[in-house]
């Protein structure tokens, strides 16, 4: 196997792994990105991102990574297309594995990302950015004044159907058991708007339409009923997952399996650095996400000096 010798790996090359890259890029560090076997991140998955800042008409999610990634290779950043299999953080410098290769570093910023779950259906992962949405921050302005459905029943339903409220004429939260799971008080919330109904013991059979949504086919949990329903979109809000199962006992991580921050960057391990999601259930945005990155870069700079000196 191929040995390595770095002084700052990152792993992940979704918006906060490549921003970091840029800048420990221009900072003189020579990053090696294990940009892993899906490069890019969620931004990938996804057509028009109309929130990000410097594109006054948007920019399709594959596009706008792939400007990320060629800004940091004009700097000097490096990539494997590899994953990252496992990590010893016990052992200085700290021993990363990919597929084919252990990189030793002085330095790592995990920027694994995390992953929406979906429903499953081959009609709803056709259907992702035409009318498919995990993301009610980055595509509740598409929806103003349309017909959609939030599938869902604990505390990120609730919040998204809220925000959802503000844009579409109709919002129907569809859950398949018969009481939500979600806090009391954002059931309340949730109840008290009128253009928010419910649908409970449903679940989605099949997400309609040839280009875009334009509708879906309903089970009903409990007679077994199948129904068709007209309608402009639809959010998935069933959670999300952190890629970090490589740092199971490795980092400190919550209950949720998101890495535990000991400040703005820092992991329980001095020297292991992290950004975006795989430490943020709250923001969840590219810019964040990226923002982030430029942080956990000039932290291992700084960390890179103090070890020096
Ligand atoms: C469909 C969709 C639409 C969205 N739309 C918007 C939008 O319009 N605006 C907005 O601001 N935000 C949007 N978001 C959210 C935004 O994409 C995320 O918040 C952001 O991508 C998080 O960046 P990240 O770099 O932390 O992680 P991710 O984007 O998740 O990237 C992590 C990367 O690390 C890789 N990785 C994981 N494990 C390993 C490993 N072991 N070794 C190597 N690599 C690994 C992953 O494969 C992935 O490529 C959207 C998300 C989705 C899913």
């Amino acid at each position: 196997m191929e040995e390595k010798q770095e002084k700052v790996v990152i792993i992940g090359s979704g918006p906060a792994g490549l921003t970091a890259a840029i800048y420990t890029a221009r900072g003189n560090l020579s990053p090696l990105v294990v940009a892993g076997r899906t490069p890019g991140g969620q931004p990938m998955l996804t057509t028009d991102v109309d929130d990000y800042p410097g594109f006054p008409q948007g920019v399709q999610g594959p596009e706008l990574m792939g400007y990320f990634r060629s800004q940091a290779e004009r700097f000097g950043a490096r990539f494997l297309s590899e994953d990252a299999v496992t990590v010893d953080f016990s052992k200085y410098p700290f021993e990363i594995e990919t597929e084919n290769s252990k990189v030793l570093t002085e330095a790592v910023i995990v920027a694994s990302g995390a992953s929406p779950m979906w429903l499953g259906l081959p009609s709803e992962q056709r259907l992702i950015g035409r009318g498919v949405s995990v993301c009610a921050t980055c595509d509740g302005p598409f929806f103003k004044d349309k017909e959609i459905i939030i599938v869902g029943g604990g505390d990120t339903a609730m919040r998204e159907a809220q925000h959802l409220s503000k844009y579409a004429k109709l919002v129907t939260i569809v859950h398949r058991r018969e009481t939500f799971r979600a806090q009391d008080a954002l059931q309340e919330l949730v109840k008290s708007k009128p253009n928010i109904k419910f649908l409970f013991n449903s679940v989605v059979e099949e997400v309609l339409g040839d280009e875009k949504v334009t509708g879906v086919k309903l089970k009903n949990t409990v007679s077994g009923e199948v129904s068709e329903m007209s309608i402009d979109g639809i959010f998935i809000a069933i959670g999300y997952k952190p890629n970090t199962d490589i740092f199971q006992g490795k980092l400190e991580l919550d209950e949720r399996g998101y890495i535990v921050l000991k400040d703005e960057t820092r992991s329980s391990v001095e020297g292991v650095f992290v950004a975006g999601d795989a430490a943020d259930y709250r923001y969840r945005q590219v810019i964040v996400a990226g923002g982030s990155g430029a942080k956990a870069a000039l932290d291992v700079e700084e960390y890179l000096d103090k070890i020096k000196n």
